[in-house]
């Protein structure tokens, strides 16, 4: 079974209403995080030349596609939910495989991400202006939205299908056209939501779908003259790149990186701070941008709260996403599992190394890029791995004396995505949400986790301080404003 790379099947972009190979024919292999010998899908290296067709495309269909009547275009995103819920299953299968989460996560993602679609198949449609009271008796004063015209998708591979579908969607319903372009370390996924489209009858050039790397196509989709926005989740770094990149008359929103924490106030329930620290910290192994990576712990609680933690990570089911009952699934790629190692070894020199702290190759994990679920403790906010995104199964706890000082510490970093505590206390649940920097609040609730229907975003380096999205936040984003005034 495994290594059966003759049987790949290979995938090709989509643009201008056609499945197309891109124009060099060079392809990539997608391989399992959790079996490199298996190669999921081989998809097409796209170019420059590819990402030229594809806005041009995009550029050509806007005039047509806002024009198409609202509950047209409602119908093409049920239709495409319609055609993920029919196929969550073989798709979930298929994230598993090329992005290494639990098959029930892939699945809860794939049934989202329609439900994201048909959110928006209604929002789109009551998503209007405001109209102005004036002293003319005969003139209406009234802002309507329209569309921008070609905008970029770009992803990650954490969330390969839920992330693009929450900026698709949107993008879409307001009559916009679309360049998606996802990460190549999980582009099946991508894939099988443009396909989804492409099954419900969007027309030609409406979604262009083209898969490569970000050096090779990333500057025509971003800075093209006929993009007018581009929607980026990933790295700070990269979405601070693309930011410098576009022109004044380009939006931009961009999600990126976090340093999420979990504060655990002395009159917490340990169990429930224990099970919010390992399910926003450890699962999809620590790799959400949402996900618990400081744990800043009362000093009065904090042996109680470790001894527990340490307990219930010790306990943790490792293993392939497909096997069933698993909690922590490999790292997504070589480069993610070597950056977590990395980082790991700095925490032995900075702090004092509780749980785990190595890569796991003996038995199952021979082929995957495992890591065991690392706790380390005595951290202080000097340390690197105090302030440095992570983005794998390491959790640093931080001691903490008052609630003032606990702020001081979960603020005292440059990224402001989400931070939770826990707390049975009111007064520190009111002051909290008051208090935190970040974008996300989470009161008993893990860092992770985030509604279709509500906004978010983060604050300082976790986003651009422009539009949130999810939610009817994600219309604004696509939308711009006219001002009417009509006498007649
Ligand atoms: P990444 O930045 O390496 O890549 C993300 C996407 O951007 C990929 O499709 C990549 O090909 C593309 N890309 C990179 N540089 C580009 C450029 N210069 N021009 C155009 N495209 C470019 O990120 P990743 O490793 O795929 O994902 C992990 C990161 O994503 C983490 O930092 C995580 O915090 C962040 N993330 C943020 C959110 C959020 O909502 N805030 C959600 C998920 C992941």
């Amino acid at each position: 079974m495994h290594g059966a790379t003759t049987m790949t099947d290979t995938y090709r972009n989509y643009i201008d209403g056609e499945w197309c190979d891109s124009v060099s024919g060079r392809l990539f292999d997608n391989i399992n995080p959790a079996d490199t010998r298996e190669t999921v899908s081989r998809h097409a290296a796209s170019d420059a030349r590819d990402a030229a067709a594809a806005v041009a495309a995009a550029a050509a269909a806007f005039p047509a596609w806002r024009k198409t009547p609202i509950g047209k275009r409602a119908k093409i995103l049920n239709d495409a939910a319609t055609y993920l819920e029919a196929n969550a299953d073989a798709f979930a299968a298929e994230l598993t495989r090329e992005e290494g989460k639990a098959l029930n996560l892939a699945r809860d993602e794939i049934v989202r991400s329609a439900q994201t679609l048909r959110f928006y198949a209604v929002e789109g449609q009551t998503y209007t202006g405001e109209t102005f009271p004036n002293d003319d008796p005969d003139m209406v004063v009234y802002t309507q939205r329209e569309p921008l015209g070609v905008v970029t998708v770009i992803s990650p591979w954490n969330f390969p299908v839920s992330i693009p579908a929450r900026k698709i969607a949107p993008a879409l319903i307001a009559g916009n056209t679309v360049v998606f372009k996802p990460s190549s370390d999980a582009p099946l996924s991508g894939l099988r939501l443009a396909e989804a489209f492409v099954k419900a009858g969007i027309p030609r050039g409406v979604l262009n779908f083209l898969t490569g790397s970000a050096g090779e196509v990333g500057e025509t989709i971003v800075a093209s003259p006929a993009v007018r926005a581009v929607s980026f989740t990933g790295s700070t770094s990269a979405g601070e790149q693309i930011h410098r990149a576009v022109s004044m008359t380009t939006r931009t929103q961009m999600e990126l990186g976090g340093k999420n924490p979990l504060i655990v106030m002395e009159d917490a329930d340990l169990d429930q701070a224990v099970d919010l620290a390992v399910k926003g910290g450890l699962s999809l192994s620590g790799q959400a941008c949402t996900g618990t990576s400081r744990i800043i712990v009362m000093a009065a609680v904090k042996q109680a709260f470790t001894e527990k933690l340490v307990a219930r990570v010790k306990a943790l089911k490792i293993g392939s996403g497909l096997q069933t009952g698993m909690d922590l699934g490999p790292l997504a790629t070589r480069k993610q599992r070597e950056t977590v190692l990395g980082y790991i070894e700095i925490g032995k020199q900075e702090a004092t190394l509780l749980q785990g702290g190595t890569a796991l190759t003996e038995g199952d994990f021979a082929h995957g890029f495992y890591v065991a679920p690392t706790i380390f403790t005595d951290v202080t906010m000097s340390m690197r791995i105090a302030r440095e995104e992570i983005f794998g199964p390491v959790l640093a706890i931080i001691e903490a004396s008052s609630y003032a000082d606990a702020m001081a510490k979960a603020n005292d970093t440059e990224y402001g995505l989400s931070a939770a505590i826990a707390t049975r206390n009111a007064r520190y649940a009111h002051d909290f949400a008051n208090d935190i920097e970040s974008g996300t609040v989470k009161i008993n609730r893990t860092t992770t986790g985030n509604l279709v229907n509500a906004p978010f975003g983060g604050l300082k380096r976790s986003s651009t301080a422009t539009f949130r999205e999810s939610g009817r936040a994600g219309l604004e984003f696509y939308t711009q404003v006219k001002t009417v005034y009509r006498g007649c």
